[in-house]
């Protein structure tokens, strides 16, 4: 399997839900990031789907399985999907996909039928609150490719 590693650019559509999603990467062949919870404001979830199988993984910041992994993906790894194709435009993240003409990025990625699989998702949230670290310093007046996904 591809471990896929780049940033493509992200589109600034304005549409991000940055409340619902607050962090959205394609990195390791995979989209990932954090997802608040809807009914709980201290709780948020880890989630990923790999690019290449779909296989996808789910669960609290605390390490505890989403609830709502029933055999397929929950809703927080669909609401990645979406804010991956908000943040990168669906285009792209097809092209990364290499889905067939006329899907899109939720069918192709539902398509291949992944499993639920157990892999360490604190290396995702630890990055997400080292970003989060650096939104609270002075921005310097140049680019900062850190930054990228914010
Ligand atoms: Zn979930």
């Amino acid at each position: 399997m591809s471990r896929l590693s780049f940033l493509p650019s992200p589109v600034f559509s304005g549409k991000r839900a940055v409340k619902k999603v607050p962090f959205v990467e394609i990195r390791e062949g995979r989209i990932q990031g954090v997802v608040s919870s809807g009914s709980d404001i201290e709780r948020v979830y880890v989630s990923f789907i790999e690019l290449s199988t779909g296989h996808y993984s789910c669960s609290t910041n605390n390490n505890r399985p989403c609830g709502g992994l029933r055999g397929s993906p929950c809703k927080h790894i669909c609401e990645l999907v979406e804010e991956a194709v908000e943040e990168y435009g669906e285009e792209s993240v097809l092209a990364i996909l290499g889905a067939e003409p006329g899907a899109t990025a939720m069918t192709h990625l539902m398509g291949l039928k992944g499993t639920q699989v157990k892999d360490n998702v604190a290396v995702i949230f630890s990055r997400f609150l080292d970003y989060l670290r650096l939104t609270a310093l002075r921005a310097p007046q140049r680019f900062v490719p850190e930054m990228n996904w914010f």
